[in-house]
């Protein structure tokens, strides 16, 4: 090692030594050097203010006086083997104030040699890093916890989910994952506000690992999902199945019983939906389980009578069919494989008075795929706004098209327009543009919607719906009867036609409540100022019933099926003789 005097330059050596003992005695670390004993015989000013001592209560002391046993006895092992090996000690101390605040240190320990070699004292030059541990843990927990509830958040749980799956495939015990969500708490969090909503998170989080032991692993994996992640089920398929089934249901009911929030002026009741996944010791991908308790979730929401779902290979392969479809919708534009369907509509006496267009999509190796099929997945992955803009094109071409012929030109027809697509910025503008291009009298355009259109967001969908009244554009509520409140649409929402859904009209001739449903349905829409079409209609004997009590208009198998637009005709329906109509008659 260079004697410091070379380092220093033309500095006498008193002067040297001044400067020295300047740096140790101002350096912002706190110094100290002891003795091999070790006693104390020096400390500077930072580690005074750092403990809270005056150097004469700890000169001559060993510096054990600032540890009340917090730092393992391991650490102290391991400092002095190291010292004593003539190497330098970097680690960390648990110490104590004089005040008796603990703070945490890191510490770098050093033997000083004399010219000779000799080990004569240890010098510790330590910083106190509890302000920068505290958030380091604080950056660990906003990365790995919820901050709302302290659970795990989505990557930790990732993370218990691996662990259990090494666990299981070591144990050869089954686990389980269960996804849980909160039923309705949108409406939840809109009547008793955010911070009630909140609360109620925190109970059922709190609920949760109540009723779990500590081998469970919870976590909020999104706005009102759960996880659960529980070990050391049995080691025979069907037994832990058993399991798992009873556990879910005591989770499902312990949940129901009303939470007390503080805010909430009533104890909130609430009930969930669960999907659950076998953790087996073949189990590799936490993420492929999470996504199978999810599809196993979504599944147990479709279906009204049960709370939870077990996952099963089935759902996996409908869901990859789902995603091959996904693929290809992609490209049905651009292949041109998607079709206008008309659906010709009637007045009470057979008279042909429009139609309602439907997109087919008529896959090369599938055959055709119906709307059904292919518009909710278009919704989700917004290939609705192309899909929905290719039909409103075709609709208004063929209005453009009958538009020249005396016996089509006064007719109307209905698109029907989903969710996405209404709510798009600019649909208006491609509704005018539509129009435009085509030179079409708005009257003869349609649009249906369903409650979920109007659902969405009340507000935006009234302006919306106003403004494409004063274009002369029709309105009509599709499915009517399907949803919840469609009453309160009706009144406040500028609608002109109501149209029965086709489940109400099947049950019609069969159960005494569905006519009652239709028939108070048609005198309620005549209140309001609608006219009432009644869509599904397959027999004459509902066709009659519909006319006894006042439909306006009728659309079902019964007149015509959907045709391919460039086939369709505009007939009239013939009535048969034999079947008596109860208006002309
Ligand atoms: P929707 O608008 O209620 O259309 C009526 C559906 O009932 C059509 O099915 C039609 O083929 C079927 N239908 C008509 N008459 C009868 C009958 O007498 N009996 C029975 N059992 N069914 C009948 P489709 O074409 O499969 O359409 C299903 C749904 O897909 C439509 O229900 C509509 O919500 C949606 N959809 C169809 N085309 C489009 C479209 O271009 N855009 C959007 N966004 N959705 C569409
Ligand atoms: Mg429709
Ligand atoms: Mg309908």
């Amino acid at each position: 090692m260079q004697p410091p005097a070379e380092r220093f330059q033309g500095q006498s050596a008193e002067e040297q030594l001044r400067k020295l003992a300047m740096v140790v005695e101002q350096s912002p670390s706190s110094i100290i050097i002891t003795n091999t004993e070790p006693t104390i015989e020096y400390v500077n000013q930072a580690f005074l203010d750092a403990t809270g001592y005056s150097a004469d209560e700890v000169i001559g002391k060993n510096p054990s006086i600032l540890n009340q046993g917090l730092t393992s006895p391991e650490t102290y092992a391991d400092l002095w083997a190291t010292l004593a090996r003539g190497e330098i000690w970097k680690g960390e101390f648990r110490n104590t104030r004089k005040d008796g605040t603990p703070y945490l240190e890191m510490a770098t320990i050093a033997p000083i040699r004399e010219s000779d070699g000799e080990i004569t004292h240890y010098v510790a030059i330590k910083s106190d890093i509890t302000d920068l541990r505290r958030s380091q843990s604080r950056v660990h927990e906003l990365a790995n916890y919820d901050d709302l509830t302290g659970l795990a958040n989505r990557s930790s749980l990732t993370v218990c989910v691996e662990q259990a799956a090494a666990s299981c495939r070591q144990s050869g015990r089954y686990g389980m994952l269960i996804v849980l969500d909160v039923d309705g708490f949108k409406t939840i969090n809109d009547r008793h506000g955010y911070q009630s909503g909140d609360e109620l998170l925190k109970s059922i989080a709190d609920r949760l690992k109540e009723m779990l032991d500590d081998g469970a692993a919870i976590g909020r994996i999104g706005g009102n999902r759960f996880a659960i992640v529980v070990e050391n089920l049995s080691r025979k398929r069907d037994r832990a199945i058993a399991q798992a089934h009873d556990l879910t249901e005591f989770i499902h009911d312990e949940l129901k019983s009303p939470h007390h929030i503080v805010l909430a002026r009533h104890p909130i009741r609430l009930s969930n939906t669960m999907g659950a996944a076998l953790i087996t010791p073949l189990t590799e991908q936490a993420q492929r389980l999470l996504n199978q308790a999810e599809i196993a979730l979504q599944r147990a929401r479709e279906d009204a009578r049960n709370s939870w779902c077990f996952f099963n290979p089935a759902m996996q392969s409908l869901i990859e069919s789902q995603s091959e479809l996904e693929g290809e919708l992609h490209k049905a534009l651009e292949k041109d494989q998607l079709a206008l369907f008309c659906q010709s509509q009637f007045d009470a006496d057979g008279r042909l008075t429009g139609a309602e267009g439907m997109v087919r999509w008529r896959h090369s190796e599938r055959g055709d795929i119906s709307p059904e099929q292919f518009i909710p997945l278009a919704e989700e992955t917004g290939q609705i706004l192309p899909i929905g803009a290719w039909v409103l094109e075709a609709a208004c071409s063929k209005l453009q098209e009958w538009s020249q012929n005396p016996l089509t030109a006064d007719l109307q027809l209905a698109v029907n327009v989903s969710a996405r697509q209404f709510h798009q910025p600019n649909f208006l503008q491609i509704l005018l543009e539509a129009l435009y291009r085509f030179d079409i009298s708005p009257g003869r355009l349609k649009l249906e919607l369903t409650e979920t259109v109007v659902l969405k967001d009340i507000e935006q969908t009234e302006q919306r719906m106003l403004a494409i009244r004063d274009l002369g554009i029709g309105l009509a509520l599709d499915d009517f009867g399907t949803g919840f409140s469609s009453l309160s649409y009706l009144k406040n929402l500028p609608f002109d036609t109501l149209k029965i859904d086709r489940s109400f009209v099947s049950d019609m001739v069969s159960t005494q409540s569905s006519a009652a449903i239709v028939q108070a349905t048609i005198a309620m829409g005549h209140a309001l100022g609608l006219t009432v079409i009644a869509e599904g209609v397959e027999s004459h004997e509902e066709w009659n019933m519909l006319k006894q009590f006042d439909c306006d208009a009728f659309q079902g198998y019964l007149f015509a099926r959907p045709q391919a637009a460039d086939q369709w005709m505009p007939t009239h329906f013939q009535v048969q003789e034999s079947i008596q109509n109860p208006r002309s008659g």
